[in-house]
């Protein structure tokens, strides 16, 4: 062969001597667990230090750096700096903890490396047992169809991408112009903003997804709903769906879903929940009734790495009708043709539910999750941090200092120092500062929100390793701090 005559030899990125990159492994695996085992003996955020940032943001290497070099880079640069949501402090956003299994799932998972979207092989079926098992969760129709994406904007987006396309089929075809209107669709003022990028992304536009204004109790208004979606149906435009919110982001606020689900079978829309974190509280029986809708949505986003604790990244989308969602993605393709027999048969490619082509196998550490917790334990933790919010309102109800801005309905909380004798733009500048110092002397780490106005300490609790103590932490640091400022 004339052409091997110009190689050396041949090259591979495997290890030179997999002994040696063994035993970086062990390792690895030894220093992590440390990591994780001490995590709560280290401040739960650190500032980056101008020597690690300058590491990185080197030129592009050119020559190999040994393995064991590179991992100390890591050691060194990277680990220390972490954005601190492993720690039983951290309250910030929404962000879930992970776990010692979820990462060594991930490490299996990356170790097999499927590309798990189509052909016949293990990967595959564990994706559709997961889904399976989760529709079961939420005792949602078992003839339902889901997909795992990266997070609970894409789910959500998927699932407005099916709502439009089973609008109209001509849609896919001929784009929006085909239904011979403006398309709008409906939602609370207090939506998370993934659902404007919908509304972009399926060129409804942000504008004409009608943010309807909230109650007092942060949920959408019904009756200013319907009289929207009158109005415009009067004016010739084309309500096509109804989002409704199971946990708003600010506030954890949850929707009178039976009654958006009733107005959307009435006037002939799409009834799809944004359930992120909030419908995973569907697991204590005390929601049972508030998130029962769930059951019968046209289709339910929520993520697996809020409150189910998984490892980034993984998010579910729910489908009620396996034929509608197909049918807003599904595309003949020779080269992805199904085959009788071999590599290239078996279960129906995931792409045909979906934007994404190659996917990860993020199924593997749900699968292995679900298996080594079982759902009572997942249900006992969605209940123990509900009422870890409620034990954190009594604590701040009794500080004379602290004022509550929102109620404890679920697994989220927003509150303010306040001294009383301060007009709220002053109040909103001090409760920014003190949020500042709270992260960076690593006492604690909630985030923040503006609830009419007023700049809120928010805490939204999908930690699985907080503890009554870790509340009463961030309780003193935030009079210690306040009272410092004043
Ligand atoms: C977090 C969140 C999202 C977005 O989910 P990602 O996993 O961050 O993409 C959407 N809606 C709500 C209510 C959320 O809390």
């Amino acid at each position: 062969m004339k052409i091997f005559e110009t190689l050396a030899y041949e090259e591979t990125l495997d290890p030179e001597d997999w002994k040696v990159v063994r035993q970086l492994a062990h390792t690895m695996v030894d220093d992590m667990f440390d990591y994780l085992e001490n995590v709560k003996n280290r401040p739960v955020w650190t500032p980056i230090t101008e020597g690690a940032k300058n590491a990185l943001n080197q030129p592009l290497p050119i020559e190999p750096m040994m393995p064991e070099h590179v991992y100390e880079e890591f050691k060194a640069h990277i680990l220390p700096f972490n954005m601190g949501n492993v720690h039983p402090r951290f309250w910030s956003w929404v962000n879930g903890n992970g776990t010692a299994m979820g990462m060594m799932a991930d490490m299996l998972a990356s170790g097999m490396n499927p590309n798990n979207t189509i052909g016949e092989h293990a990967g595959q079926y564990v994706e559709r047992q997961v889904i399976t098992w989760l529709k079961a969760m939420f005792n949602y129709p078992s003839v339902g169809s889901g997909l795992l994406v990266s997070g609970g904007s894409v789910a959500n987006i998927t699932a407005i991408i099916v709502a439009r396309n089973h609008f109209d089929q001509q849609i896919r075809n001929a784009g929006n112009a085909a239904v011979g209107g403006l398309l709008t669709m409906y939602c609370s003022s207090e939506t998370h903003n993934c659902m404007m990028k919908a509304a972009d992304v399926i060129g409804v536009g942000s504008d004409n997804l009608r943010k309807i204004p909230v109650d007092s109790d942060f949920q959408i208004n019904v009756v200013a709903l319907e009289q929207a979606i009158l109005e415009d149906k009067k004016a010739g435009k084309v309500p096509f769906c109804i989002v409704g919110n199971a946990g708003t982001v600010n506030t954890g606020a949850i929707d009178p879903l039976s009654t958006l689900q009733n107005l959307a079978t009435e006037y002939g829309l799409w009834f799809h929940v944004d359930g992120a974190f909030g419908a995973l509280a569907k697991l204590d029986a005390a929601f049972g009734e508030r998130l029962k809708a769930i059951e019968t949505a046209d289709s339910v986003a929520f993520d697996l790495h809020k409150w189910m604790y998984m490892n980034y990244e993984v998010g579910c989308v729910l489908v009620r009708d396996e034929n509608i969602h197909r049918s807003a993605f599904a595309q003949a393709a020779s080269y992805l043709a199904h085959h009788e027999r071999g590599l290239a048969s078996g279960i129906e490619p995931r792409s045909n539910f979906g934007l994404e082509l190659s996917r990860n196998f993020k199924a593997l550490k749900v699968w292995m999750l679900l298996k080594e917790h079982g759902i009572e334990k997942y249900r006992r933790l969605i209940r123990q941090n509900i009422a870890q919010i409620k034990y954190l309102s009594e604590l701040i109800d009794n500080q004379m200092f602290l004022e509550r801005l929102s109620e404890p309905v679920m697994n989220v909380l927003c509150f303010r120092f306040n001294p009383k004798n301060m007009s709220d733009e002053h109040l909103n500048m001090l409760n920014k500062e003190i949020l500042m110092r709270l992260h960076e002397h690593g006492i604690a780490a909630p985030s923040y929100g503006l609830l009419n106005g007023k700049y809120a300490i928010r805490v939204a609790n999908v930690n699985h390793r907080s503890r009554k103590e870790d509340f009463e932490a961030l309780v003193e640091g935030v009079v210690k701090l306040g009272q410092e400022l004043i």
